[in-house]
């Protein structure tokens, strides 16, 4: 037996360039999500491949306790684009592990136990983050896993209160749900988490490993106006995802009193210098070309085109570049159809929905294409 765990798709790709990727039979792909939401930059962005390039050369790797210029270089770029005060920065390799080291900071600054977690929310795989996973199928052959684990409904206010108490160490959510399939955070419910988390000495984490750095329009969801009202800081926010263009990293990043407190932690790879140096260009890429604007203007009028289209779309949702369809029939078998038909890649989030999560550098003629292949696909055909 060769690979296995993933199911492999019937398309090898060769290479990549902005938002293709390219077949080893030579066909072009529009990624409309199929890299998810790893490749904000585009694939192979200049600026990235030649830092990636000038660090392998220089330096492929050192423990994490010697400074070097490119991942002190990281640190600063993330304390100065995060919100608030979460000015300190731990660098892993993946969402997960930003997510598991979330939970001991926090259990470790709170002297707390419990986690609350909300239904559909999908927070990783390891034993610690799968605990907080939602989906039993995910967990079932692996239990028993944390114990002290509390979910509730996404977006009930009244249920979090009840759940977060003295005990609590962290109350961990995705500002908008993303493999639970596109759920955007109700009006007040960030900020009630933030009210309910001070009052009971909890760490509020926020899991930004999809919705972070530019994807839904805004840097951060939590500080989006449509997301979270005025913005809503939490102690810790963790991201990962599109951060070093794909290449494996993972952040958490903290408030004082967290980072003050945070406990023994660590790992081998911590801050690699090829994966910071990819990071550096990315955020400077996302920055200089303003992605996240570009994400909310595109964003916008792609999901009005689809809202004004024919196509019978149960529910649109989501913001940016972040897009949930739901659909009236199976989602693969509409992803099927995109991929051999259209040459558009997208991804499920459920059973029923369709996701959109492409590179923040997409334009409306890229949009275009993509509402005409749904409408192709799902829209009823006229008489002729
Ligand atoms: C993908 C994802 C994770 C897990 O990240 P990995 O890099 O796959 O470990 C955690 N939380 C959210 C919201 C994610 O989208």
């Amino acid at each position: 037996m060769s690979g296995f765990v993933f199911s492999e798709k019937p398309i090898s790709i060769a290479s990549g360039d902005g938002v293709y990727l390219t077949s080893e039979s030579g066909d072009q792909y529009l990624d409309a999500g199929a890299s998810y939401a790893c490749t904000p930059t585009g694939h192979c962005h200049p600026s990235v491949v030649e830092a990636v390039q000038e660090q392998a050369g220089q330096l492929l790797y050192v423990q994490g306790s010697y400074p070097v210029a490119a991942r002190t270089d990281l640190h600063t770029r993330l304390a100065a684009l995060a919100p608030g005060d979460l000015e300190n920065v731990w660098l892993c390799n993946s969402g997960t592990e930003a997510n598991e080291a979330a939970f001991k900071f926090a259990r470790s600054a709170t002297g707390g136990r419990k986690i609350v977690a909300a239904k559909r929310a999908f927070h990783g795989r390891t034993a610690g983050t799968l605990s907080a996973t939602w989906k039993p199928k995910y967990k079932k052959p692996f239990e028993p896993l944390l114990e002290d684990v509390e979910f509730v409904t996404y977006g009930d206010s009244e249920e979090l209160a009840a759940a977060v108490d003295d005990d609590t160490a962290a109350l961990i959510l995705e500002p908008i749900q993303g493999e639970g399939g596109i759920h955007p955070a109700p009006e007040g419910y960030l900020e009630s988490a933030r009210e309910v988390t001070e009052e009971t000495n909890t760490a509020l984490v926020f899991d930004e490993i999809q919705t972070g750095l530019g994807r839904t329009g805004a840097t951060w969801a939590c500080q989006h106006e449509a997301v979270a009202g005025a913005g809503v800081t939490p102690d810790i926010l963790t991201t990962a995802k599109g951060v070093a263009s794909g290449l494996p990293l993972g952040a958490t990043l903290c408030a004082d009193w967290i980072a003050d407190d945070a406990g023994p932690h660590g790992s081998t790879f911590s801050g690699n210098p090829v994966v910071c140096a990819a990071a550096n260009a990315t955020i400077d890429v996302l920055v200089d070309e303003d992605l996240a604007g570009n994400a909310a203007e595109v964003g916008a009028y792609l999901r009005t085109e689809l809202e004004e289209s024919e196509i019978p779309l149960r529910d649109v949702r989501g913001e940016g570049l972040m897009v949930g369809l739901e659909v009236k029939r199976g989602a693969n078998r509409v992803l099927r159809d995109l991929a051999l038909e259209h040459q558009i890649l997208a991804l499920p989030a459920g059973r029923t929905v369709v996701r959109l999560l492409p590179p923040l550098v997409l334009e409306r003629e890229h949009a275009d294409d993509l509402v005409a292949a749904l409408s192709d696909i799902l829209a009823p055909k006229a008489e002729s």
